[in-house]
This record gives C-alpha cells, sequence and structure tokens, in this order.
C-alpha cells in the first residue's frame, strides 16, 4: 500500500558514491547470470503478471492468483506449503537448508472498484470491477522471478542457506502478513526482501503509518418511518453520530494523524427505519501507541452514539500494521543493487502512451524520463510516507528492506485507474523486471554476506530497544477472511 512520502521529499538527497560502487571487484562476478535469468523468462512472467492483473481477487479471495504464484514456484522446485496462518491463499515455498534464511515477500490482491483496461483513457473492463491499483500482480509476480532465480544461482554456485519466499495475501486492509508474524512464520527468519510497484526507482528510506481498522455495526429497531416511527431506533442515525462526533475530533488529534470511513451499509429503504448499519474505519498514525489512544477515542464515540440514539453495536477489528521500520543497512545494499539494474527507457510507443495517460493526472514535476535513473540514496530522509503497509510487522521482527519500481507512469498515485492500466501492459512489466533484478542481486548479496545480515540485526535491535515485545492489536482473533464480501 506503499505511497512516495509527503513529508521525506524535502529533505536533502545526498548520493551514497563510492562506497556504494559496483560489487565484482573479487574475480568473476557470478552474479550477473541473475539478471540474464530474469531477462530470459522476462515475456514468461509479463503473461503470469497479466493473468493475475486479469483475475483482480480482492484480499483473501486471491484463490486464482496465489495458486498461480504457487505453480510457478513448485515448477521450478520449490517445496510449497499452502493454506498457512489460518489463511487458505496464504503460503510458503522453500529451498535450501540451514542459515542464513533469508525471506522474500510477494503480495498478489486487488482493490475493488478499480476496474480499469490497459488504455490512457478511463475506461473500466467491469463496471464496479476490482482492479490492481496498488500493482500488486507486478509485486507478486516479480517477487516469485526473484526467488526462481537465486535459487539456480545458488545451485549452480553451491551457496548453503534457505531461502523462503512468503506469499502473503490481503495487504490491502486484511493485515495477511501479521497473522503470518504472529503464528511464528519468521521467528528463524534473518533477512526480509521485498519492493512495491511506484512511479519512480528508488529504495525506501522513510517509515509508514501504522494503523488499525474495523467495522462498527450497530443494532437498532425497525418501524415503518411514517406510521410508526417512534417504535424505531435507527442504526443508521448512530452511524451518522458517530461520524458527526469523529468528524469533529479530527481537530483535536496529532497533524499527522489519518482517519477514513466509508458507511458499507446504510439501510435499504428510506420508509423503513434501519435495524442495521456500518460503518468501516481506518486510523493512522506513525507511532502504533498514538494510533490505539485515537481508536479508543474513536470506539468511545461509537458508544456515545449508541447511546444517543437508542441503539447497541459491536466492534469487528479487521486490520492493524505497525509503521515500516527502515534497516540503513540492508537500504543501502539494495540500493548498490538497484543502480546496478537501473531504470529502462520507453520505446517510441510507451512515451506516447505516457504522455496520453498524463493529461489525465495533475501535472507533475517528475519527468517521464526519470524511469530511466534511479533515485538518489535518501541517507537522510525523515518523516513518514502517508500509507501504510503489513510489512511494517515483518520489519519490526527481521530486518527487512523495500524498494520502489517504476511500474507506473511517473506522477501516477497509487489506487488509481491510471495505475491498472500502467500496470496491465508493457510499462507496469519492465518495471517490474527492474525490480525483480535488483532484488535478485541483494539476496544473493546477503546470502554470501553473514556480515551485513549482522549489521542489519544489530540495527534493528538497537531501534527496538531492550524493551521491545512485538503484539499485534489483533491479538489471538482469527483472519477477517470474509472483510471485502
Ligand atoms: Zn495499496
Ligand atoms: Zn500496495
Amino acid at each position: 500500500m506503499r505511497l512516495y512520502p509527503l513529508l521525506a521529499r524535502v529533505v536533502l538527497l545526498t548520493l551514497c558514491g563510492s562506497s556504494l560502487g559496483a560489487q565484482g571487484a573479487k574475480g568473476p562476478d557470478k552474479t550477473a547470470s541473475l539478471l540474464t535469468a530474469i531477462d530470459a523468462k522476462a515475456t514468461h512472467y509479463a503473461n503470469v503478471a497479466h493473468q493475475i492483473w486479469g483475475f483482480a481477487e480482492l484480499g483473501y479471495q486471491e484463490v486464482k492468483s496465489s495458486a498461480l504464484l504457487q505453480r510457478e514456484l513448485a515448477d521450478a522446485g520449490f517445496t510449497v506449503k499452502a493454506g498457512v496462518a489460518g489463511i487458505p491463499t496464504a503460503f510458503t515455498a522453500e529451498y535450501g537448508s540451514g542459515k542464513p534464511v533469508i525471506a522474500i515477500l510477494g503480495e498478489f490482491d486487488a482493490l475493488p472498484g478499480l476496474s480499469q483496461d490497459t488504455v490512457p483513457v478511463q475506461h473500466p473492463l467491469v463496471a464496479g470491477g476490482a482492479g490492481h491499483g496498488c500493482g500488486h500482480h507486478l509485486f507478486g509476480t516479480a517477487t516469485v522471478a526473484t526467488a526462481i532465480a537465486v535459487r539456480e544461482w545458488m545451485i549452480a554456485n553451491k551457496v548453503a542457506g534457505t531461502l523462503r519466499f512468503y506469499g502473503t495475501p490481503a495487504e490491502e486492509g486484511g493485515a495477511g502478513k501479521v497473522y503470518m508474524v504472529r503464528d511464528g512464520l519468521f521467528d528463524d527468519v534473518d533477512v526480509a526482501v521485498t519492493w512495491h510497484p511506484g512511479d519512480r526507482n528508488d529504495v525506501q528510506t522513510v517509515s509508514t503509518l501504522a494503523n488499525v481498522s474495523g467495522k462498527f455495526r450497530f443494532k437498532g429497531i425497525s418501524a415503518h418511518a411514517a406510521a410508526s416511527p417512534e417504535q424505531g431506533r435507527s442504526a443508521l442515525d448512530a452511524v451518522e453520530a458517530m461520524d458527526h462526533m469523529v468528524n469533529m475530533m479530527r481537530e483535536h488529534v496529532p497533524q499527522e494523524t489519518r482517519i477514513h470511513y466509508v458507511i458499507t451499509n446504510g439501510g435499504r429503504a428510506p420508509n423503513v427505519v434501519p435495524d442495521f448499519a456500518e460503518v468501516y474505519y481506518v486510523v493512522r498514525h506513525p507511532d502504533i501507541r498514538e494510533v490505539d489512544r485515537i481508536w479508543a477515542r474513536v470506539q468511545d464515540a461509537a458508544k456515545g452514539a449508541a447511546l444517543g440514539t437508542g441503539t447497541s453495536y459491536e466492534l469487528v477489528v479487521t486490520g492493524s500494521v505497525y509503521n515500516l521500520l527502515i534497516n540503513k543497512t540492508l537500504a543501502k545494499v539494495q540500493q548498490r543493487s538497484l543502480e546496478r539494474v537501473g531504470g529502462y527507457t520507453y520505446t517510441a510507443a510507451e512515451r506516447a502512451w505516457a504522455e496520453r495517460l498524463r493529461q489525465a493526472l495533475p501535472p507533475s514535476s517528475i519527468p517521464l524520463e526519470s524511469v530511466a535513473q534511479v533515485q538518489p540514496y535518501a541517507a537522510d530522509a525523515s518523516g513518514t510516507g502517508m500509507a501504510s503497509t503489513d510489512v511494517g510487522d515483518v520489519s519490526w521482527r527481521v530486518p527487512t528492506v523495500q524498494l520502489g519500481a517504476a511500474t507506473w507512469v511517473p506522477g501516477t498515485p497509487a489506487h488509481s485507474w491510471q495505475a491498472v492500466a500502467a500496470g496491465g501492459m508493457s510499462i507496469g512489466n519492465r518495471g517490474m523486471i527492474v525490480a525483480a533484478k535488483a532484488m535478485a542481486l541483494t539476496t544473493a548479496e546477503l546470502f554470501t554476506s553473514p556480515a551485513t545480515i549482522a549489521a542489519a540485526r544489530a540495527e534493528l535491535e538497537a531501534a527496538r530497544g531492550p524493551h521491545f515485545v512485538y503484539t499485534t492489536r489483533l491479538g489471538t482473533q482469527k483472519p477477517a477472511l470474509d472483510y471485502r464480501k
């Protein structure tokens, strides 16, 4: 769910220079085979990604997408374990044994209401249908490509260790990874490598927002809205009263806070007093402890609304994630890998397509040519990206690194039809291959550099502090497998 940081872009970007120079000084460069292996299968992976783009399956319903990625990995020689952490579409796929254990994280869920054809003007394929507005079809496919290439490289170079792919469903609000962390699936992992589609090639060096989300389900009493309204108690009134209180609360929360809601059920007919109504909330802040405090106040608003309207409610918590903990040790390795891979240049047809699409976006200062570049390493980045990801929970458990690649036309926001359009055609595929290669180089380097892994672990422990205990706000509850139904 990564979005580009609004606050962090004001920081001074500094180039890391020669300390991050190209590797391979000691003898023949054996990692070049990773790049050629991924290039050789680029058309195949474009096809896999396009199938998942077409499935456009929502969180926890990614049956076909998950099965396709599992099949790719199984065919390549991985041992697949499906249905982990109590989630039918979650899986792991493993190769090798012993230490180090390196995790590669893949996502594949789509978003509701974003159906879009691969054309540079808004044109849904299915009216009201789902679409890959966050590029998770590319996300899942690139990480599978990385895993397969690294496995082949490990065999060819007799590299020891465990390579484990994590198929992580329902990133968009379902917090799939959180259940996998909670259930101990990362307990033996040394480092985690992942990425996210975007409109530029860069390494993530700013955090994200922690959040909690849930559905408030109000129950009232139905009655004829004209003939006997005094006998009714409107559940919709309760939703409206709650929303009003929360909207006033916005003035009295820290300014980095984000609160959003949608009314998912507001009754069926105006002449029937609604006996059921539901509102779905998300609260975000950079610090999970502040999220806790604001979330408690949102629940107070629900209680007050129920009391004042003569209704009752229950709360179903659907997700909660930590902020992303940046690991600079790993980020520097990833930066070097990404710089070695580089960006790509649009063909004439891609450029014309991108220019047409840009007409449907607000003016952007980011040139189209920037897809050929890698953004400088933002060593002193501060601030927070104003979105959330369930990679956050993984990052508090094991050192984690995430890069971005230009799968969307520069200036494209995530969760837009423009992102779905570019993600479904060659621009998306080309960014995906950049990501797969850069992750493969990083993963290979980590397998052969225990000192880097040790430094990354020490950095994580210092950042968490001596008394840190990971506890998800989801407690012991089961995954909300129906949150998109
Ligand atoms: Zn997203
Ligand atoms: Zn996303």
